[in-house]
């Protein structure tokens, strides 16, 4: 029987589950969405119709179900030999993935105040796994570990240093999985080892964040204390004055109902009025809705000004790449976004630019840019399963 690694990926209120093959290639995915409602429910890829959940159905209670699924339709025969877990937040105490044991486990939690609304969920899937997959080693790949390479001049806001002494207040980044997926990959494409290869790394999806990575290592990124800094996002404002606060206030908005507005109803959907959904606003704007329209210049504006400030962390520059749902898919955006870097010397090939890079590596870029211009497709969960069965082959046989 093949050894299988299983990736868990916990969100507030949904379940993620991939299974690999030992070769790495993904053999089965699932989803279990509306946890904690009345109309949970679960559904694996290539199977027709959604698994009912209990209403209110937690992350255990997903787990058990979709696994049973699993079982019964004969896709998972035996225990995955490795586990793979998603952790938000590694705090300045996880650097590289970890095997998980009491330790981790109090290590996370004491992580919880940084990421409230993510670190919580993540062990309750893990404590999941744990009892139902027990003596299975089991691994926790963090998305702040590959920033912790940001020097002190990068990660440091400039607010009274006890904050950040004593509680942590400075600035961490997310999205370092997809980031050294990006890092390797631009490397691999470019015939470079990444120890060698500088890279502007876009994430562009519901979340987005930008990523300066030199010489192979994170060197600056646009996330923060929380994911809410940087781009905009779906339904993330980015950055903001932080004078909004004080404003609000006197407008009567508590500091919970600000952080709901800028977390939830901000980006995208909250300059549109519509939609968080790139392609449906890029329809919108096609139709004449002219929010629409200003959503998608205030993100592609944001973003240039982002890839001109990763300049000022680099001594040279391989490769700007684009990935995410955004980046990988819409040409338009990518365009809008390096027609305001003229300046900087970018430039796309429309053609290239409109068939993703398919034929050409990723490459869109055209022959009179000064920087090569990449789209590679992230794969944040091969990335945890590789760590999983790496640090799951250092654990001695029982
Ligand atoms: P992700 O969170 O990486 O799954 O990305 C989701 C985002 O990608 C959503 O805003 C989608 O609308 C967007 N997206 C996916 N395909 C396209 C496309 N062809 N054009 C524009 N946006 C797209």
């Amino acid at each position: 029987m093949e050894d299988t690694v299983l990736v868990v990926n916990c969100g507030s209120s949904s379940l993620k589950l991939a299974l690999f093959n030992n070769q790495h290639r993904k053999l089965l995915s699932a989803l279990a969405e509306r946890l904690g409602q009345n109309d949970a429910f679960a559904h694996i890829d290539g199977q027709e119709g959604t698994i009912p959940l209990d209403a209110g159905a937690g992350h255990d209670q997903a787990l058990d179900t979709l696994v049973t699924a699993f079982r019964d339709l004969g896709l998972m025969t035996t225990a995955p030999s490795a586990i793979g877990h998603r952790v938000v937040h590694g705090g300045e105490t996880f650097h590289e993935a970890v095997l998980i044991d009491g330790d981790v486990l109090k290590a996370i939690e004491s992580c919880a105040g940084l990421a409230p609304l993510h670190n919580p969920v993540n062990l309750s899937g893990i404590r999941a796994t744990l009892a139902q997959f027990p003596g299975v080693p089991q691994t926790a790949v963090f998305d702040t570990a590959f920033h912790q390479t940001l020097p002190r001049r990068a990660f440091l806001y400039a607010l009274p240093e006890a904050w950040y002494r004593d509680w942590g207040v400075r600035r961490y980044g997310f999205h370092g999985t997809s980031h050294a997926f990006m890092a390797a990959e631009t490397a691999r494409l470019l015939g470079k080892t990444p120890a060698t290869t500088s890279v502007i790394s876009a994430h562009l999806g519901n979340g987005c964040s930008i990523t300066a990575i030199r010489d192979g290592i994170s060197v600056d990124t646009s996330m923060g204390l929380t994911p809410l800094e940087g781009l905009v996002m779906g339904t993330r404002s980015g950055d903001v004055d932080p004078g909004l606060f004080d404003f609000l206030s006197g407008k009567g908005f508590a500091a919970d109902e600000v952080h709901r507005i800028l977390n939830q109803e901000s980006g995208l959907l909250g300059l549109s009025g519509q939609t968080n959904d790139m392609r449906s606003l890029c329809e919108l704007a096609d139709h004449g809705h002219e929010p629409s329209q200003t959503a998608i210049d205030v993100f592609c504006f944001r973003l240039a000004r982002y890839i001109g400030a990763m300049m000022a962390s680099l001594s040279h520059l391989d490769a700007l790449v684009f990935t995410g749902g955004i980046g990988e898919n819409s040409a338009r955006i990518r365009a809008e976004t390096i027609n305001h870097l003229k300046l900087m010397g970018f430039e796309l090939s429309p053609d290239l630019n409109n068939h993703h890079g398919e034929f050409s590596d990723g490459r869109i870029e055209s022959p009179d840019s000064r920087f090569p211009v990449l789209v590679i497709p992230t794969n944040e969960e091969l990335v945890i399963a590789r760590e999983a069965s790496r640090l799951a082959g250092s654990v001695a046989p029982a």
